[in-house]
Formats: C-alpha cells, sequence, structure tokens
C-alpha cells in the first residue's frame, strides 16, 4: 500500500525537522515511517484534500528544518538515517548506564553532541564510580564502535 499520511519528527537531539510518510489505513503496530520531503509531504496531504477527505488538515506541512549540524545531509534519506542513530545512539547508551548504574534516573543522564557528532554523557546527581564510567565506555565502544560516544 502507497503511504497516504504524514508526521512530523522533531528529535530530542538536535533542530532538524523531519516529515515521515506512512501508511494510516495500517494498525500503529503495523506501520513503517519513510523519510519524505516537504513538497512530497504536501502532495500527499493534498491528494486526500483534493479527494475530499474532510479530516485532513487544510493547513500547508509545517517547514521541514534542517539544523546547522546535519546540513551536510540535505533534504535526503540520509538525514532521516543520520539522525535517528544519533537519537537512538543517546536512548541506548541511557539504557545500558542504567542497567550498569542501578539509581540511574534520566535527570542524572546528562548528554550532548560535539561538533564531530560525539555523544558526551557525564552524570549529575547519582554516584557514579570509575568502575562504571569504564564498564560503560566498553559497552558503547562495544556496542557502537570506539570514537561515536565519551563517557566523562
Ligand atoms: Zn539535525
Amino acid at each position: 500500500m502507497p503511504n497516504n499520511a504524514i508526521q512530523l519528527w522533531s528529535p530530542d537531539t538536535c533542530g532538524c525537522v523531519i516529515h515521515l510518510a506512512y501508511d494510516d489505513r495500517l494498525p500503529a503496530t503495523e506501520r513503517t515511517f519513510t523519510y519524505v520531503t516537504e513538497a512530497q509531504a504536501e502532495a500527499i496531504v493534498k491528494a486526500r484534500r483534493d479527494a475530499g477527505e474532510r479530516n485532513i488538515n487544510p493547513n500547508p506541512q509545517p517547514p521541514a528544518v534542517l539544523c546547522a549540524a546535519h546540513t551536510p545531509h540535505g533534504f535526503t534519506a540520509s538525514l532521516l538515517s543520520q539522525v535517528m542513530e544519533e537519537n537512538q545512539r543517546k536512548n541506548i547508551t541511557f539504557g545500558q548506564a542504567q542497567q550498569l548504574i542501578p539509581a540511574l534516573k534520566v535527570e542524572n543522564y546528562n548528554w550532548s553532541f560535539d561538533n564531530n557528532r560525539v555523544l558526551q554523557v557525564s552524570f549529575t546527581g547519582v554516584a557514579v564510580n570509575q568502575n562504571q564510567r569504564n564498564n560503560l565506555q566498553s559497552a558503547m565502544d562495544i556496542q557502537f564502535g570506539p570514537g561515536l560516544i565519551k563517557i566523562k
């Protein structure tokens, strides 16, 4: 089935705003999301407006946004891959940190990406010893390859 609906994604890891196309006739658990440009998103929604569907948003699609860090990707599918990879890297690192540091809560987990998109992780408000930091660094280096995450 062709995609017939649009969802916007604004990740918490950067300022990009990305249009994702999916098929809203499928149950939520079976939907897959595909990168589309703002123009493609508008065309998908316009087709439904033109077909007379009343519950379709009459306003133009919100603009797609390319953050400064992801400008080299342009508005392409590789943008989605990169943004998704960074978002998952941040979330998976938190999940692994929680396993190694049982007292860790989300508010103790500080993260940012440096200019090379290396994930920088530190902790506040929870006791984390050097052994736990080393174990987390090793686990992340194995999972993602060395140099993508820096546990401080
Ligand atoms: Zn971005």
